[in-house]
C-alpha cells in the first residue's frame, strides 16, 4: 500500500500569555491510500491539534514546524495558505464533532452543500444541485428534495452530521478527517453514523482519520490505530495488536476503561486516576509518568525512545528495555 499522507517529526506549540503550550512534540506517522487511520487520547493529548496543524487550519498564534508532511506527493509545508485552502473540500475533507457549529445556520442544505462543487469541481448551479440530491441519497438521508431546502437548525443532530459528510466527500476527496464525529449523539444515532463511515470507506476507497477519545468507536472501522497521550505517539500498531497485545500502559488504561458488551454488569470500569500533563511545562521525561503504577526513576528524567515490536507495533516505553521489570496488563 503506498502512503497518501507522510508526517516526519511535526512539532506545533502555541504561545499564549502565560507560556508557550507545546500541544505536539515531534511526532511522526502515516496514512496508506484507502487505509482507516484511529488516533486515539484524552483531550489535550495533542490529536485534533496534530491532524489541524497538516490541515494548516490552526490560528496565527500557533507555531508549526515539521521536517516534512507530504500528502499524495506533495509538500504540503512548502504550500501557500491558498494553495492549502484550494485542498480543502476537494482533496481533503473534514467532519467535526459538532455539525451544528460547523454548519452555517444562515444557509440551506443545498447552498452549503452546492458550494464546494462550484467552487472545486467547477459545476454549474443545475448539476451541482443534481450532484447534491445523489449525495444526501448515499448518506441515506430520506426525502433529499425536502431536505435540501431545509436550514441546519431545522435537522436532527443525526441528519446534522449526515449532511455535514456528505460535504465532506462532495468532491471525492482521497482523504476524510473525522474529529469526534460521534460524540455529540445518543448511542444508536452514532452507531448509525459510524455504519455509514464505514459503508463510504468501503465503497469509495477514501482514506478515513478517525480522531477519537474512545476506543470503541472505531474498533470495527479502523485497520491500524495510533495512541497519543501529553503530545507524543506513545503506542501504534494493528487494530489486533492495540486490543489483544497492547504494550504501554496508558492504552492498557484506556482499554480498562471500556465497558464490555458480555462483561459482568456489576463489573465496575478501571478509570485512569490522576490527571493529563500541562503542557506548559510539559514532564522532561515520560509524560504519563505521574499516573504510571509501574513508573521507575528513569522514566520521570527521559522520554522513552521508540521501540519497534513488529513491522506495525512500535511503543515508547520504558518497560521494553530488556533489563526493565516484567510487567503485565491486568485485566
Ligand atoms: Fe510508565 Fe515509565 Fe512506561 Fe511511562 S515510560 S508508561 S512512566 S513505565
Amino acid at each position: 500500500m503506498n502512503n497518501l499522507l507522510e508526517v516526519k517529526n511535526l512539532n506545533t506549540s502555541f504561545k499564549i500569555g502565560v507560556g508557550t503550550v507545546q500541544a505536539v512534540r515531534g511526532i511522526s506517522f502515516h496514512v496508506g491510500e484507502g487505509e482507516s487511520v484511529g488516533i486515539v487520547g484524552e483531550s489535550g493529548s495533542g490529536k485534533s491539534v496534530t491532524m489541524l496543524s497538516v490541515m494548516g487550519l490552526l490560528p496565527d498564534y500557533a507555531d508549526i514546524r515539521a521536517d516534512s508532511i507530504l500528502f499524495a506527493g506533495r509538500e504540503m509545508t512548502q504550500m501557500t495558505p491558498k494553495q492549502l485552502r484550494a485542498m480543502h473540500g476537494s482533496e481533503i475533507g473534514m467532519i467535526f464533532q459538532d455539525p451544528m457549529t460547523s454548519l452555517n445556520p444562515l444557509f440551506n442544505v443545498e447552498n452549503q452543500l452546492t458550494e464546494p462543487l462550484r467552487i472545486h469541481m467547477k459545476m454549474g448551479k443545475t448539476e451541482a444541485r443534481q450532484r447534491a440530491l445523489e449525495l444526501l441519497k448515499q448518506v441515506e438521508i430520506p426525502n433529499p428534495e425536502a431536505r435540501l431546502k431545509q436550514y441546519p437548525h431545522e435537522l436532527s443532530g443525526g441528519l446534522r452530521q449526515r449532511v455535514m459528510i456528505a460535504i465532506a466527500i462532495a468532491c471525492g476527496p482521497k482523504m476524510v478527517i473525522a474529529d469526534e464525529p460521534t460524540t455529540a449523539l445518543d448511542v444508536t444515532i452514532q452507531s448509525q453514523i459510524l455504519e455509514l463511515l464505514e459503508h463510504l470507506k468501503n465503497t469509495t476507497k477514501t482514506s478515513i482519520i478517525m480522531i477519537t477519545h474512545d476506543l470503541g468507536v472505531i474498533a470495527s472501522m479502523c485497520s491500524r490505530i495510533i495512541v497519543m497521550y501529553g503530545g507524543i505517539i506513545c503506542e501504534e500498531g494493528s487494530a489486533r495488536e492495540i486490543f489483544y497485545e497492547p504494550k504501554h500502559p496508558y492504552t492498557w488504561g484506556l482499554l480498562n476503561s471500556i465497558p464490555k458488551i458480555n462483561g459482568n454488569p456489576d463489573e465496575k470500569l478501571i478509570p485512569i486516576n490522576g490527571t493529563p500533563p500541562d503542557m506548559l511545562m510539559p514532564p522532561k521525561g515520560c509524560p504519563f509518568a505521574p499516573r504510571c503504577r509501574y513508573c521507575m526513576p528513569v522514566c520521570r528524567e527521559y522520554m522513552a525512545p521508540r521501540t519497534q515490536l513488529g513491522e506495525t507495533h512500535a511503543v515508547a516505553c520504558h518497560l521494553m528495555h530488556p533489563k526493565a521489570p516484567k510487567v503485565e496488563r491486568e485485566v
